[in-house]
């Protein structure tokens, strides 16, 4: 049994910590949301009133927060985790961010840890809820090995897929390159069921034919953004999340500041990120992401395309 902090107990964070209590570990968890804490506490784990109290006596310090400016606040303001953990002295527990974030924040919290001598990993997860709460994730690491091979147990019981991408950040751009073919694919499968739904061709057996065709995707199999095709896809449920709309929209802007930075083109990941924008803008980002579908139906030709 190993004492794990874990700060940020939302849509992910949430069963990902019951997941570590139900691997026998002893969690100890934070969030701003006194629902969450309760939620923790029915799994099973032990609420904190602050996260430099959930760090006493931990082994494993997780994060799952929503973004780089919340994941630099927690890690790197005053009295932040690692000036905790300096102060604590001790045994050095092994540090892991699995938010999705921006590189340079990502990087920015590997050397505030290096430097007060502690090994991090910035490990963001694919799979959605239902991989959370199923202990199927797939893990994308960034860090050094001895640090990836330590962590390794506690990331297993939370996901099937653990992968070392390379050194630091280097999760946060396999994490970055995976949400932007998703983003631009639930664009062009949305396109593709409202064109074959206007030309006398229903959803569903639409997905019939392609689900086992060239045009197959995730989206379209487990995801389905038209109603009534995939029982469990938040299309069945008034598009609730699921995998919210504005942080579809985030991840789209950090894959394009990212190409902007690496002079990579990315003429689609651009219009796809606008549309996801747009569907916040229209006041709908707490729903699914895969709302796009929605949102697209409902625009005019010529102005989407203009
Ligand atoms: P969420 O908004 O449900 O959870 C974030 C939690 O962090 C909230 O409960 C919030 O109260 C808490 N929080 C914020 N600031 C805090 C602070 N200073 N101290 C303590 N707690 C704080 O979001 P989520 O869906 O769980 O996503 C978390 C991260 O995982 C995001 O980076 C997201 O991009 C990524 N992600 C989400 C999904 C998904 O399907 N939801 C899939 C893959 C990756």
């Amino acid at each position: 049994m190993t004492a794990i902090a874990f700060i940020g107990l939302g849509n992910m964070g949430g069963p990902m910590a019951a997941n570590l209590v139900r691997a026998g570990h002893q969690v100890t968890g934070f969030d701003l949301s006194p629902g969450s804490l309760a939620e923790l506490r029915t799994a099973g784990g032990t609420s904190a009133m602050s996260a430099a109290e959930a760090l006493t006596g931990a082994e494993v310090v997780i994060t799952m927060l929503p973004a780089g400016p919340q994941v630099r606040d927690v890690w790197l303001h005053q009295g932040g985790l690692i000036d905790v953990l300096a102060k604590q002295g001790g045994t050095r527990p092994a540090l892991i961010d699995c938010s999705t974030i921006d590189v340079a924040s990502a990087r920015a919290v590997h050397e505030a840890a290096e430097a007060a001598g502690f090994a991090m990993l910035d490990a963001p997860v694919s799979g959605g809820v239902g991989g959370a709460v199923g202990g199927t994730l797939t893990f994308m690491v960034g860090g050094a090995e001895p640090a990836f091979e330590h962590a390794k147990p506690y990331l297993t019981a939370m996901g099937r897929t653990i992968v070392l991408a390379g050194g630091p950040g280097m999760g946060q751009v396999a994490k970055i390159c995976n949400n932007m073919i998703l983003g631009i694919n639930m664009v062009g499968l949305s396109e593709a069921l409202i064109l074959g739904e206007r030309l006398g061709l229903s959803a569903a057996k639409l997905h019939e034919i392609c689900a086992p065709s060239s045009g197959q995707s995730w989206a379209l199999t487990t995801y389905c953004p038209a109603p009534g095709v995939v029982a469990s896809a938040p299309s069945n449920r008034d598009y609730a999340p699921g995998f919210m709309a504005m942080l579809m929209a985030k991840d789209m802007m950090l894959s394009q500041a990212a190409a902007d930075g690496a002079n990579s083109p990315t003429p689609l990941g651009a219009l796809a990120a606008s549309f996801y924008q747009a569907v916040c803008d229209a006041g709908e980002g707490r729903r699914d992401f895969s709302f796009v579908y929605q949102w697209l139906a409902e625009q005019d030709r010529a102005v989407v395309t203009k």
